[in-house]
């Protein structure tokens, strides 16, 4: 199907950017999400005082872009180069958090309710979507109650499972500089704190130059405007689901899943898991679970804690659960796979950009400019070639913004990349059949151990970094002072 983005050609070089930052004035992306998730149709922005951001030009000739400041308050310069673009992209100077909504496309088909996916051996049938009703699940966004008698069972089957869970307070809000002891504790293996991972984590792809393809907190009302870029490039993507967004958007949820994409867990209201009581945590993983399987029939064996916040009591609880956790590719202290990025008003942390994250997911807010988020993407992009492994990447399809970056810029760079990466989902970097990443198709072993095996792995070189000087590092005032700001945002922050 034809796109419905309109077509603007920007061929980028190497430029700089400059752009106004008044990172104070800005929204919750989470309260946004929720409101704009809630929403009938997609409408005008509501942003009401985002973030100044500059008109841009593109040049055609020359190729260049150049972007004017508008605000006097902080500036900050952003270079990146990009291989190729969409032709269709949307312009940079339009992605922008108060950028009117674009149209969003249609299904290409329902699928029909009972029909067996062909492409895994032994799929349940598909069912039908007519049958969901949100009556029936916990209320959206919300953590679950704890009284339901599926929480009941779903905690004697935890207790059941053979897999001790260590018994730790949930941790204060506000992150790792209101956890001293415990964000440095090696017992607690606090990823979001040090970086530590243990060997049933996944934050990696095994093979050079793979590229563990992830996109986190949909589905959304710009989910099919991905599904359909990632269609006609023929690539596959992991999905991590948050229940409340699947509940809302379950021929979404089903079309991700017959497109050969992976389907994953990102629990239900996307709580900092760590600071949940034991039971909370079961509660926002199992209706996530149970939602999937309702809607596609199957029941995934991978879960995404939100924002990265997992420790030992949250992963032996998620694979008590059958759930494996999958990060992101993290290379320091500082240097994680994510195109996020920055925070609010620590500009001069640059927290994120060598963990790989792009900061898609601020543009929305303001928070972050696009121009930034590409930026990310290129360091990523050069930590990548550094590395004698593959990575995976946080990115986002929740939002509009999100979507048209990833369209229009990264995944047209990363396919002219040279030399070419392997992009496909986390289940498959990891040498796995895409059935493998659910619990009633998975042929490798029993349950989801399969995942943890090959997790284990594929993380080897992580674990040297957890008993490298990053390990003292992280005891310093850096670490607990940049992640603790980090945390401290992650009611703001939407990972
Ligand atoms: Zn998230």
């Amino acid at each position: 199907m034809k796109s419905l983005i309109p077509s603007v050609v920007a061929v980028l070089t190497p430029v700089a950017f400059v752009v106004g930052q008044n990172a104070g004035e800005h929204h919750s992306p989470l309260r946004r999400a929720q409101h704009h998730a809630r929403q009938d149709a997609p409408s005008a922005s509501t942003s009401t005082s985002p973030v100044a951001l500059p008109t841009s030009s593109v040049s055609g000739a020359s190729g260049t872009v150049s972007v004017a400041p508008t605000s006097t308050v902080d500036t900050a310069v952003y270079t990146f180069s990009l291989a190729a673009t969409n032709p269709t992209a949307v312009p940079l100077s339009i992605i922008t958090a108060n950028q009117a909504s674009s149209p969003t496309l249609p299904l290409s088909s329902t699928p029909a309710a009972g029909a067996s996916p062909t492409f895994i051996s032994g799929a349940p049938s598909l069912p039908n979507v007519s049958t969901i009703q949100p009556t029936n699940y916990p209320t959206m966004d919300r953590i679950p109650p704890l009284d339901s008698a599926e929480v009941q069972q779903w905690k004697q089957d935890v207790a059941n499972s053979g897999i001790s869970i260590p018994d730790f307070q949930p941790t204060n809000p506000g992150g790792c500089v209101n956890n001293t002891a415990i964000a440095t504790d090696p017992a607690r293996c606090w990823w979001s704190c040090t970086g530590c991972v243990t060997d049933k984590d996944i934050t990696q792809c095994p093979d050079k130059n793979s590229w563990g393809l992830t996109y986190d907190d949909g589905p959304g009302y710009y989910t099919p405007n991905l599904l359909q870029y990632l269609d006609e490039k023929d690539l596959k993507s992991t999905f991590f689901v948050v229940g409340s967004r699947a509940i809302q958007f379950p021929s979404l949820l089903q079309a991700e899943y017959l497109g050969q994409h992976q389907i994953a867990v990102h629990t239900w209201s996307h709580q900092p898991l760590t600071q949940l009581t034991n039971d909370e945590i079961i509660a926002e993983l199992g209706w996530t679970k149970k939602v999937i399987k309702d809607i596609l029939g199957i029941t995934p064996n991978m879960m995404r804690p939100p924002f990265g916040d997992i420790d030992n009591r949250v992963r032996a609880i998620s694979l008590a659960m059958g759930m494996t956790p999958v990060i992101w590719t993290r290379t320091s202290a500082t240097s994680t796979f994510d195109t996020d990025g920055e925070f609010p008003s620590a500009s001069s942390l640059r927290l994120c950009s060598p963990f790989f994250i792009t900061a898609d997911f601020n543009i929305h807010s303001g928070v972050t400019p696009v121009q930034k988020v590409l930026q990310n993407w290129q360091t990523i992009l050069a930590s990548a070639s550094t590395l004698d492994h593959g990575f995976i990447v946080l990115e986002h399809d929740l939002f509009q913004e999100s979507v048209e970056v990833a369209t229009g810029y990264i995944l047209p760079d990363a396919l002219a990349h040279n030399p070419p990466f392997k992009i496909q989902p986390v289940v498959s970097c990891l040498g796995m059949q895409i059935g493998d990443a659910y619990i009633e198709t998975n042929k490798t072993t029993a349950g989801g151990s399969s995942a943890s095996t090959s997790a284990g792995d594929a993380t080897k070189s992580n674990n040297s970094i957890r008993q490298s000087p990053f390990e003292s590092l992280v005891a310093t005032t850096l670490i607990v002072g940049v992640s603790g700001f980090a945390l401290g945002f992650f009611a703001l922050t939407r990972f």
